[in-house]
């Protein structure tokens, strides 16, 4: 894909989200656009950063490595990790990622904090929430968050700084990014990753800080 398609892309993407922005009836702050790179190639990644993007997704740690662990000396940007965290992987994710969007889980809370207390550098974390409370998806269930969120604002303070999540497919997302963005102001978090390619627009209405966009922007994987 020449590099002028994920430019003309990024331009259209950050104009609908600045649109998106200024029609919210409440003022947030700005929206950062994690640009969702997995199943890529670095090819894409240099082009994205080339026309101006600065925050990365990845759902596979061994993937978002080999794409970006070269890269730390060249360019500066921010990659997160969006994608279910095994706990044997997250010394690795913690040292490789600025921010791990999917802590979902106590077991993985648990060995973050071990590895953090013997000296591994801590990302900013976002609890996942399963929103839609659906058996496939990964995300602590609803009827646990406030539980889970509490006890993890306790362990990691102000590194635990918001909430993620996925609303069901082929729903109304409208709803679900409702109930995320209260859980948020509940907990007083700041930070609501929510909106994909398909929806972005509408979960900025419902405040989202952070649109994790793939398709749009790199094309179908
Ligand atoms: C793949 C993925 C995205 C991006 O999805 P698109 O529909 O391609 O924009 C966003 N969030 C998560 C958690 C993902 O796994």
């Amino acid at each position: 894909m020449p590099d002028t398609t994920i430019a003309d892309r990024l331009a259209g993407i950050r104009a609908l989200i600045d649109k998106a922005a200024r029609e919210r009836a409440v003022q947030g702050p700005e929206v950062t656009l994690v640009a969702v790179s997995k199943t890529h190639g670095q090819d894409a990644v240099l082009a994205a950063m080339a026309a101006g993007a600065t925050h990365f997704g990845e759902n596979r740690v061994q993937e978002a490595a080999a794409k970006f662990s070269d890269l730390r000396a060249s360019h500066d940007f921010r990659l997160h990790l969006i994608g279910g965290l095994q706990t044997n992987k997250a010394a690795e994710a913690m040292a490789l990622c600025d921010m791990i969007e999917s802590l979902d889980r106590p077991k993985l809370a648990v060995a973050i904090e071990t590895l953090a207390v013997r000296g591994v550098r801590l990302p900013d974390l976002l609890v996942q929430v399963n929103i839609g409370d659906e058996p496939q998806k990964s995300g602590i269930p609803t009827h646990e968050a406030d539980r889970f969120i509490g006890e993890s604002i306790a362990r990691f303070g102000p590194k635990l700084c918001g909430l993620m999540a996925i609303p069901p497919a082929g729903l109304d997302p409208t709803p679900y990014f409702q109930a995320l963005a209260r859980l948020a102001d509940k907990h007083r978090l700041a930070v609501r990753s929510m909106g994909m390619s398909a929806d972005f627009e509408i979960a900025i209405a419902q405040g989202a800080t952070h649109v994790r966009v793939g398709s749009a922007l790199f094309g179908a994987r």
